[in-house]
Parts: structure tokens; sequence; C-alpha cells
């Protein structure tokens, strides 16, 4: 009699305890490699006056690197990065800038001299083609998107770049629009800059940025730690 009551007292704490470490795995990332990105993205955007002290600054270049800072702000997501909306499956293929104002007012430029294409159908998007400064004789492009309102119907992309146009020199720093919220449909985001490197198909041609492997690691054109590591960096990020 007394046996069986400690027995069932012994499996039901067993039972509790595989319950509480299910939770913990859940809620620290589902057994990912974790991403805190998440937290310090809401402490960013609910506390606009640490903003300034979690910014790195548009155009700022690390010595001996080629490109230039896009636009001002908190790097959010990181290259590879597995917090939300992102997962360890479907893996965040750029770095994500917050600036600190109302969308349509900060500035995003050219991280490097290239050559300018926006699609017809292209609200909110840029791609520039580069002579990648890193492994010279192959080509790259950046990818620039969400400049535009939340709705879309007003775009951010400086009028320079009408939609179609195809090949346009442009000088590294030269302003390409505005950061906005522009996320084509899907759910609604804080207003930022998506950024990534991408590179060529077959035919010349950029490849899908939103697939992690036709994308490159955008740490060594920056000198910075873009990639996603176990322990996150203090912000702003530092030379690395
Ligand atoms: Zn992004």
């Amino acid at each position: 009699m007394l046996k069986s009551r400690w027995m069932k007292l012994i499996l039901l704490g067993g039972a509790l305890a595989v319950l509480a470490g299910v939770l913990v795995w859940r809620y620290s990332g589902g057994g990912q490699s974790a991403s805190r990105s998440n937290d310090l993205i809401r402490e960013y955007l609910l506390f606009p006056e640490r903003r300034p002290a979690l910014s790195n600054q548009a155009r700022s270049q690390c010595a001996g690197a080629p490109f230039i800072l896009p636009s001002a702000g908190l790097i959010g997501l990181m290259y590879g990065d597995t917090a939300a909306p992102y997962t360890a499956a479907r893996r965040h293929t750029g770095i994500d800038l917050f600036g600190d104002g109302r969308a349509g007012t900060v500035p995003v430029y050219a991280v490097f001299d290239g050559w300018l294409t926006r699609l017809p159908e292209w609200r909110s998007t840029v791609i520039i083609r580069h002579d990648d400064p890193l492994r010279p004789g192959r080509t790259i492009w950046t990818y620039y998107t969400h400049m535009a309102s939340r709705d879309g119907s007003q775009s951010y992309v400086s009028d320079q770049f009408p939609r179609g146009t195809t090949e346009r020199f442009v000088r590294q720093g030269e302003l390409l629009g505005y950061q906005g919220e522009f996320a084509g449909g899907g759910a609604p985001i804080a207003m930022h800059l998506h950024f990534s490197i991408t590179l060529s198909g077959a035919d010349g041609q950029f490849l899908n940025e939103a697939v992690l492997e036709n994308t490159l690691d955008p740490s060594p054109y920056f000198g910075l730690r873009l990639r996603l590591e176990d322990e996150p960096q203090p912000r702003p990020l530092t030379c690395a």
C-alpha cells in the first residue's frame, strides 16, 4: 500500500519534470540555436530613449572592409537568424536595420559602387549589381527592401529610380530611398531596412534572395560580426 503510493508520487513528479522541460525548451527557441534578437528589437521599439545608444551609424565603414553601412539604426536580425518570424529551417538571409524616426525619413544608401535595377513590380525594393570586391571577377548583388508605406501605397524609393529602372550606375553612398514598413501584404512589421547579398545564377541574373543558400554572409564585406552567434554582441556592433 505504502509502496504503491510512493510509486505514484515518483511517476507524477517525473511527468511534471518532463512537462517543465518541454515548456522551457519550447520557449527558449524550440531546440533551435537560441536567438535573443527579438528581445533586443522589442527593447529598441519599446524604449525610444535607448535607441541612440543601440544604433550603428549610416555610411560608417570598418577599416579594410569594402562596404559602408546602408542605413542607421539597430542591427536587429542577424544573418542566419532563427528569431521570429524565421526558424532554424528558414533562416534570415540578410540583416535588418531598425532606424529611429518616422517611416519614409531614415535614409538608405548604396553600400558600394554598382548598377541598380528596380523591377517593374517592385514597390519597395532595389538591387545593385557589383563586381565582388572580395572576389574580383565574381558578380554579387546587394538587395534593399521594405522602402514603402505599410499599405504599399507610397513608395520611399528615390525618384531617381522609378520602377523598371535597369543597370543605372550608382556610387557608394548614393541615396536609394528611405526605410519603410511595407511587408508585401504579409504580417505587419516595424520600420526597418532588410539588406542582403545575393549570388548570381548561371544566366548571370540574381538568385532568389529569400533562400539562404543563394546569399552570402555579409560579415567580411562590412568588417562586422553579422552572423547569428550564441552570445548576442553588445550594440552598437563594433568593427571585428
Ligand atoms: Zn530582414
